[in-house]
């Protein structure tokens, strides 16, 4: 008799149970090589799971996929998709697979998935495989995520699979596991409605409600509120990528979760100076995702989520368009209270309510800050950063960013008129509005290269320590707090990570 498969997870598969037909069962490819390249031993421990088993040659194998852990019931999901606004019928999981559902200590279910664990009836041309390089820009920029505070998936391990793949050279293969609250996205609801019926989407809009948004099951039209409830999050999740010039890089609606979590970590990049038309990725020549793009482009997802739902709505469906219309057409608002509250306290001001003059007027002034950097084509977090430090009553950074913005002079009298003073409360919201460190592309690159082509982690280590504590300064730290070279951002593109 084989014995048992051990166990690393105490696993709970709800999306097997109850959503048959959304998925095939499917293996992972056994890796010929497993070694491990870095756990995430804290998140394990959030999990539930122990680190030191996780490290073991039976853990590695696993997050390898070579061994298939007890409970785990693996599923290649079924999902489809607009990219780059062109509908494709049929994504999935290509290269990737859900392992299961574990319930951490705080009661809270997430997923735990492989990605580059070999082909699946969802491949369609791809390899099924993640180059190393992917994988750890993948951990690094979401544990960065995580750090500053934003909504985002995870990252357990990367493991390095001991097989090599093809890309525009070879590069090492790697699975990495990825958690999140679920992969749900705006393609799953694609997919079953452009396949089946709407009692399928009903399934599915059912059991994401139950999942994400449990009070709204109680609700006389839940699955209205189930797109005002998704937006209301889209909205807020995209302010905050802006708070901090995330960009995200391929909106496509399968990259886009119903849980609020920002998801696929390809080809995003954190903008250096500021400008609205940023744009690092390779296959985005048309800047469909630029930086300044990216809250319209939530809108457009969300429209295209709408649709799926119309039938749930309303039976007629004049009305079902009319309400969805309306939640589409209040977006807008609800994405400018959101980004008004996150550059509020970039700036350190408090709220003054919403609407009205005051909240004109902080716009008129946050506004003008952004054009003085763009102007003056200043570094979005240094700028930001100054700001902090002269609240702080450290004035040394604003005064060499005046030196060469002489601008920001007369905007410094009206910044310091709307707030004279700060209670401490609003000094350390503006702190954490206003990070140190983010993954900078050169040395997230930089970090990657020396991984993959000279086998040495320790500048990913290194940074990845960096971008863990992204609030509090550190001299030791200070190469980590300056911006690229000129030249180096203005060649800067990033991949896809396939
Ligand atoms: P992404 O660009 O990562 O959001 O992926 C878009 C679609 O392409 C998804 O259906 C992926 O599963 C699929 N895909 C991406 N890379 C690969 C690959 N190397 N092998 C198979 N499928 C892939
Ligand atoms: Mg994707």
């Amino acid at each position: 008799m084989n014995a048992p498969a051990p166990q690393f997870f105490a696993f709970d598969n709800t999306y097997v149970r109850d959503l048959d037909e959304f998925y095939v069962l499917w293996k992972p490819t056994p890796a010929t090589k497993p070694a491990l390249i870095r756990l995430n031993e804290e998140l394990a421990r959030e999990l539930g799971a122990d680190p030191v088993a996780l490290g073991s040659p039976d853990g590695i194998a696993m997050l390898a996929g070579s061994l298939i852990p007890g409970g785990a019931e693996p599923i290649a999901q079924a999902y489809a998709g607009h990219q780059f606004g062109h509908f494709s019928p049929q994504l999935g999981d290509g290269r990737a697979l859900l392992l299961g559902e574990v319930i951490d200590p705080n009661g809270e279910r997430r997923d735990i998935a492989f990605k580059g664990s070999g082909r699946t009836p969802f491949s369609r041309n791809g390899d099924g495989k993640c180059a190393l390089g992917p994988a750890l820009r993948e951990y690094i920029i979401s544990e960065a995520m995580y750090a500053l505070g934003i909504p985002t998936t995870r990252s357990l391990a990367v493991v390095a699979t001991g097989d090599m793949v093809r890309r525009d050279r070879a590069q090492p293969g790697a699975v990495l596991t990825r958690v999140a609250a679920s992969h749900v996205r705006v393609g799953t609801f694609q997919f079953f409605a452009a396949h089946q019926g709407p009692e399928q989407v009903k399934r599915l809009a059912d059991y994401v409600i139950a999942r994400h948004y449990p009070a709204l099951a109680a609700s006389p039209q839940p699955y209205l509120d189930l797109l005002t409830a998704v937006g209301e999050r889209q909205a807020e999740l995209v302010a905050r990528w802006l708070g901090v010039g995330f960009i995200h890089g391929v909106m496509n609606t399968d990259n886009m979760t119903l849980s609020g979590e920002t998801i696929d970590y390809g080809p995003c990049a954190f903008m250096e100076a500021y400008n609205p038309s940023a744009v690092f990725s390779s296959i985005d020549s048309g800047g469909r995702y630029a930086y300044g793009k990216q809250a319209g482009i939530a809108r457009w997802n969300l429209a295209r989520l709408a649709e799926t739902l119309l039938t749930l709505i309303d039976t007629d469906d004049n009305r079902a368009v009319q309400a969805a219309t309306a939640v589409i057409d209040a977006l807008p608002e609800r994405q400018a209270v959101h980004w008004l509250r996150v550059f509020r306290a970039k700036l350190g001001i408090d709220e003054n309510g919403y609407f009205g003059r005051a909240a004109e007027s902080d716009r008129i002034l946050i506004d003008d800050f952004l054009r003085i950097l763009k102007h003056n084509r200043l570094d979005f977090t240094v700028a930001f950063r100054a700001l902090f430090h002269a609240a702080s009553g450290d004035p040394t950074r604003l005064n060499v960013l005046m030196s060469s913005a002489p601008d920001i002079a007369e905007w410094h009298s009206r910044w310091h008129a709307r707030q004279p003073t700060r209670p401490a409360e609003l000094l350390t919201a503006m702190q954490h509005a206003n990070p140190c460190y983010i993954p900078r592309n050169h040395r997230v690159e930089a970090a990657l290269d020396a991984a993959v082509d000279d086998n040495n982690l320790a500048p990913f280590e290194r940074l990845l320590a960096a971008i863990q504590s992204p609030f509090d300064e550190r001299a030791a730290d200070a190469e980590y707090a300056e911006p690229a070279p000129a030249e180096f951002t203005a060649s800067y593109m990033t991949f896809c990570g396939t």
